[in-house]
């Protein structure tokens, strides 16, 4: 609901402007509108305050400077280079085919002179062409070699770098663990096996409590230091074979394959009580911030159910725990209790 909300705040904000609605400008207007960037809003305001209408270079300006990661920047580095390396091997490819096309011309030449009889001088001639047309065809052939070689190790590097790059994107730049992107992947590979094995299969939603006030008191970058504190909580409190992954701003997801609800419960529980435990300090000055809390929905898998049906009511578990005053663990069998608690029969008293 927020999420299209912030959408269609970013829509509007294209159409009323002179941006073109690049996939980036797009971007650029989707964080605006969601806030989250203090800075980049505070510079667009002052934009918006002065009358002018921004243009798309000041949009590239600003998008370069917020939003254009190190991910993207390095992203298109390795494809340049790629290319550049494809495009060197095509030439000298090129190259080795019109130096092979031609010795063959003058093989084939020196056939039809060979076939009639040649007089001496003729025939040294003939040899000295060949010889030097030889010369270049192994020159080229050197060339193309020397090319190859280079392009192979330049190749690996960029393997290497490609494999840096996929690796980090599927992590969360602010926290370092999974990011939506990953937690969309996983769940569908532990929903796959947990149909192949028939063993269980939870998902907890976890949100923090009042993050807004949190934030509004304490300034961005410490809820920033919040957001890596819940992550490193989480992470260190499920197994290797479960994924942690932040799920949207302040919302955190855990994937727990072969897990019964009993026992994500447990896990769920666990992890609150760490969370509301610690001690906030601010890192700079170690002045005080209190404790914070937050919100867990826990629901088990049904066979042959949607991966979005599963989040769909641990969503429902953990607006419940919301509900209920936050700082608790809600699973789907309190939710069927809470719905079924009767309502009282008005007209029987
Ligand atoms: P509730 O207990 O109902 O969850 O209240 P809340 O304030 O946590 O919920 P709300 O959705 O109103 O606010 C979420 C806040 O999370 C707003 C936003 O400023 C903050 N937030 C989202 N992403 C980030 C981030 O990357 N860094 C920081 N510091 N804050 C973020
Ligand atoms: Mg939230
Ligand atoms: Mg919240």
């Amino acid at each position: 609901m927020r999420a299209l909300g912030y959408a269609n705040a970013a829509f509007d904000l294209l159409k009323r402007s002179a941006i073109p609605p690049y996939p980036q400008f797009y971007e650029l207007l989707y964080t605006y509108a969601t806030g989250v960037n203090p800075s980049l809003n505070n510079r667009i305001n002052a934009v918006f305050r002065s009358g002018t209408s921004p243009s798309s270079d000041l949009a590239e300006a600003l998008y370069n400077e917020f939003l254009r990661s190190d991910m993207t920047e390095r992203m298109s580095s390795v494809s340049e280079r790629m290319h550049a390396r494809i495009e060197s091997v095509h030439e000298a490819i090129d190259a080795a085919m019109t130096t092979a096309n031609a010795y063959s011309g003058s093989l084939q030449s020196a056939t039809g002179d060979l076939e009639r009889d040649l007089g001496g001088d003729a025939m040294k001639d003939l040899a000295a062409r060949l010889l030097s047309e030889t010369r270049r065809m192994q020159d080229t052939n050197r060339e193309l070699e020397r090319k190859l070689e280079a392009s192979r190790d330049d190749i690996s590097a960029l393997q290497r770098d490609l494999d840096d790059v996929r690796r980090e994107s599927m992590l969360d730049p602010l926290t370092k663990i999974a990011n939506r992107k990953s937690f969309d992947e996983g769940l569908a590979h532990a929903i796959a096996e947990s149909e192949k094995s028939g063993a269980p299969l939870c998902l907890m939603l976890v949100d923090i409590d009042h993050f807004k006030t949190f934030n509004d008191t304490f300034g961005h970058q410490t809820g920033d230091q919040v957001l890596r504190l819940v992550a490193m909580t989480l992470k260190s409190n499920i197994k290797n074979r479960d994924l942690a992954a932040r799920y949207g701003g302040e919302e955190f997801a855990a994937i727990l394959p072969s897990t019964d609800l009993q026992g994500a419960i447990i896990v769920a529980e666990n992890i609150r009580k760490a969370i509301q435990t610690k001690e906030l300090l601010k890192r700079s000055t170690n002045e005080k911030l209190g404790r914070i809390t937050a919100s867990f929905g826990v629901a088990e898998f049904n066979p042959s159910e949607s991966a979005s049906t599963l989040i769909e009511r641990a969503d429902q578990c953990l607006y419940a725990a919301k509900h209920a005053g936050r700082n608790r663990v809600i699973s789907e069998d309190e939710l069927v209790e809470i719905a079924e608690i009767p309502t009282k029969d008005v007209s029987a008293a």
